[in-house]
């Protein structure tokens, strides 16, 4: 009788490892199930954009990013540019806009005084250092501006936004 039950034990324990042993093997499967990583957007820079139409197309995002940074035009073409935020962020944190400077205006000095100019849509001075501008853009809004082309040269755009032209601009020449 001892014996019986002894065997039945050593079954039991058998078929218990085995049942653990079986569960085992399954586990790693659940980790083989692929998880969609969601990708993280790397803002791409586009290097250059010549525009035969004059059609361009610009976008500004929430990582304080121009997806474009040289635009390349032929002098006194009818220029229609168009200024996308892309992101999300309003306009008080994370304003967009698309300001082309005049030949041998600073940059940095015009921003510095920019960032001072809320009530003029951050244009300082009348926009007298200005060839042509978009307005302030908030996440999701645009705006589209015509121009001409000024001279063949290479001029400076930048986002005036305080604290952001120094990653946001870029170059458009005229040839
Ligand atoms: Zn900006």
């Amino acid at each position: 009788m001892k014996k019986t039950i002894l065997l039945l034990t050593v079954v039991a324990l058998f078929m218990f490892s085995c049942g653990e042993e079986t569960a085992k093997t399954v586990e790693p499967k659940k980790e083989t199930v692929k998880k969609e990583e969601p990708k993280k957007e790397e803002p791409v820079k586009e290097e250059s954009k010549a525009s035969v139409d004059g059609k361009l197309v610009l976008e500004g995002d929430d990582q304080m990013q121009f997806n474009v940074n040289e635009f390349i035009v032929k002098e006194g073409q009818e220029i229609t540019l168009t200024l996308i935020h892309v992101g999300k962020i309003p306009k008080e944190a994370m304003g967009h806009n698309f300001v082309l400077l005049k030949a041998g205006v600073d940059h940095k000095a015009f921003a510095t005084k920019a960032a001072t100019s809320k009530d003029t849509d951050y244009i300082p001075d009348g926009g007298k250092d200005v060839i042509a501008h978009t307005k302030m853009l908030g996440g999701g809004e645009k705006d589209i501006i015509t121009f001409t082309a000024p001279a063949k040269g290479t001029y400076t755009f930048i986002c005036s936004f305080p604290g952001h032209s120094g990653l946001m601009n870029g170059k458009f020449i005229v040839e």
